[in-house]
């Protein structure tokens, strides 16, 4: 998988082991030497070294300063978005209108069953009854799937979200599977939410339009709401103690006892 990088920008272009073999004191030295680096930076090194590296968005601000600066480095940007199945008419609107004004190469994954058939195979309103079933099933598994074939993929987690994100390395190796381990690259995890938002303003990156509304995050229609509040992740899920989907590594299945509900779901899968 080759992306072309505009001419002069390949100064930072270096070898990136396939994330599998790479050790803690691999990532200790690359965060090392990074530290406090532009954004910009991280995302050049990692299109001139890793391999089908791709920018994860759901079309927030975060996600929409990274696909900026990476237009800066790449003629087409690649660019992940999760297709639940449940997302907000206005984040597929304002999707389509951003592949088509910043020509963006679309990867959207296929939720594991879609909103129907996971009604009918696994239960109504699963989102209500069992969100962390459902992330699994429309955003951690499609995930894998995405990345199967791709040597990492770049976030805009950054570390001031929330005390669960406190922790957030520049450079990470994320284990999605035993057989699949990828580069994962959070390019603004050291800034704030007003560098980012300062950013946006400077170089007129357009927004959500349902920040408007008061919305401070954005993710699937059934599990957001608007809020009066500092925290970004306020909103999301209201009335369960869950704050993370699992594409980051924490807040998914892993470890609380569904493995028997997964083996079941992968196995209807297949009818
Ligand atoms: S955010 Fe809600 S609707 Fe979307 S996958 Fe998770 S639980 Fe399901």
């Amino acid at each position: 998988m080759t992306v072309v990088m505009k001419s002069g920008r390949n100064s930072l272009r270096s070898w990136a082991p396939a994330a599998e073999s790479v050790r803690q004191a691999d990532l200790d030295e690359i965060n090392a030497r990074f530290e406090g680096a532009h954004p910009l930076d991280v995302l050049e090194w990692g299109f001139a070294s890793i391999d089908g590296l791709v920018v994860g968005t759901g079309f927030q601000v975060g996600g929409l300063v990274n696909i900026h600066m990476a237009k800066q480095i790449l003629d087409r940007v690649p660019v992940l978005f999760l297709q639940t199945g449940f997302h907000f008419q206005e984040t597929l609107d304002f999707r389509d209108q951003l592949v088509r004004d910043w020509d963006l190469e679309l990867i959207e994954t296929t939720p594991t069953f879609g909103p129907e058939k996971q009604a009918e195979v696994v239960g109504p309103e699963l989102y209500r009854t069992d969100p962390d079933l459902c992330c699994h099933l429309n955003k951690v598994m499609p995930l894998e799937v995405a990345l199967t074939d791709r040597g990492g993929w770049a976030t805009g987690v950054r570390r001031d979200q929330s005390p669960v994100r406190g922790k957030t390395e520049m450079f990470e190796r994320q284990e999605l599977t035993p057989d699949l381990v990828v580069w994962k690259l959070n390019p603004l995890a050291h800034w704030t939410r007003a560098q980012v938002d300062e950013y946006a303003a400077e170089h007129d990156v357009p927004r959500h339009p349902l920040y408007a509304k008061g919305y401070a995050s954005i993710g699937c229609a059934p599990c957001t709401k608007p809020v009066n509040s500092e925290d970004e992740r306020a909103g999301r899920w209201e009335g369960f103690g869950k704050t993370e989907c699992g594409i980051h590594g924490v807040g998914g299945l892993e470890g609380s006892g569904h493995d028997e509900e997964i083996h079941a779901v992968g196995h209807n899968r297949t009818r």
